[in-house]
C-alpha cells in the first residue's frame, strides 16, 4: 500500500457522511413536464414537493441524521438520474413520495411500496405501469443479465438484495406504525411493485403513496398545509425509529455496500 493510496483512503474514509449519520435521500416523484397526478386542482409533483420539503426541515433538525433531496424545484428529473444520484451520494436510505390515481373514486388510504421479489398483483402492476411510465424496460432482462454472473458474484448480490429487502421491509413496517400509533387504526398497507426508482436502488428504499388525488376526501386533504405537515411528522418519526433499529450505520453499511 503506497503512501498516496493510504491517504487517499483516509480521505474518503473521513468524506463518508453516512459514516456518521444516517444519510437519508429524500425523492419527491415527477416534476417539470411530469406533474404527475393531476385531479381536484392538486398536482402530485407540487403535493409531494412540498411534503419533501417539510420532512428535510423537520430531519434536518435532527442529530444523527443527513439529509438530501432528489430535486427542490419543479424540475423534470428521469427515474434513471434519480437512482444514479442515490448511488452517487451513497446515501443509506431512499425515500420516494408520489400521490395516487385510480379509476375508482373511492380508493383510498396511503400505500407503502418497496423493493419487489415477488410477483406482483394487479394493481400493483397498474400502479408502477403509471409511475414508470418514461422508462419501460422488460423485467425478464434483468434476470437474464443475473443469470450470466459468476455463481460468487451471484451469492454477494443476492445476499446484499435480501439485505436491502429486509431493511425496506423493516422502514414499511416502521412507517405503517407511524400511521397506526396515531390513528389508532389500520395502518397504510405494506406492497411489493417493481417501481423503478425502488427497484433499481443499492439501498433501502420505501415508495409512499401518500394518498389519491382522485378521492374527493383525500385530494381535500392533501391540499392543507397542516396535513401536509402531519405526513412529514409520521414520516420523520419512522424514518427516526428505522435509525434507532438499524443501529449504527457504519455496520450496517459494509452489510449493505
Ligand atoms: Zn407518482
Amino acid at each position: 500500500m503506497n503512501r498516496i493510496f493510504l491517504l487517499s483512503l483516509l480521505l474518503s474514509l473521513a468524506g463518508t457522511p453516512s459514516a456518521w449519520a444516517l444519510h437519508i435521500l429524500i425523492d419527491p416523484g415527477h416534476g417539470g413536464i411530469d406533474q404527475g397526478a393531476v385531479h381536484s386542482r392538486l398536482k402530485e409533483a407540487e403535493v409531494v414537493l412540498d411534503v419533501s420539503k417539510r420532512l428535510q426541515n423537520l430531519l434536518s433538525a435532527e442529530s444523527g441524521v443527513r439529509v438530501s433531496m432528489t430535486r427542490t424545484q419543479d424540475k423534470a428529473l428521469s427515474l434513471p438520474q434519480r437512482t444514479k444520484m442515490a448511488d452517487q451520494l451513497r446515501a443509506d436510505l431512499m425515500v420516494s413520495l408520489h400521490a395516487n390515481a385510480a379509476p375508482d373514486p373511492r380508493a383510498q388510504g396511503v400505500e407503502l411500496f418497496f423493493q419487489n421479489s415477488l410477483p406482483p398483483d394487479e394493481d400493483a402492476l397498474y400502479l408502477a405501469n403509471l409511475e414508470n411510465q418514461e422508462f419501460e424496460e422488460d423485467s425478464a432482462h434483468v434476470g437474464a443479465d443475473s443469470s450470466r454472473r459468476g455463481d460468487v458474484n451471484a451469492i454477494v448480490s443476492d445476499l446484499h438484495r435480501q439485505h436491502r429487502l429486509r431493511s425496506s421491509l423493516r422502514l414499511s413496517e416502521l412507517m405503517s406504525k407511524s400511521w397506526k400509533d396515531r390513528e389508532s387504526r389500520k395502518g397504510p398497507s405494506i406492497k411489493q411493485a417493481p417501481l423503478y426508482v425502488v427497484s433499481r436502488t443499492n439501498m433501502p428504499s420505501v415508495l409512499v403513496e401518500l394518498g389519491f388525488l382522485t378521492n374527493p376526501t383525500e385530494a381535500r386533504r392533501l391540499a392543507l398545509p397542516s396535513y401536509r405537515q402531519e405526513l412529514a411528522e409520521r414520516l420523520r418519526d419512522a424514518i427516526l425509529a428505522y435509525r434507532i433499529k438499524m443501529g449504527n450505520p457504519i455496520q450496517n453499511e459494509t452489510i449493505s455496500k
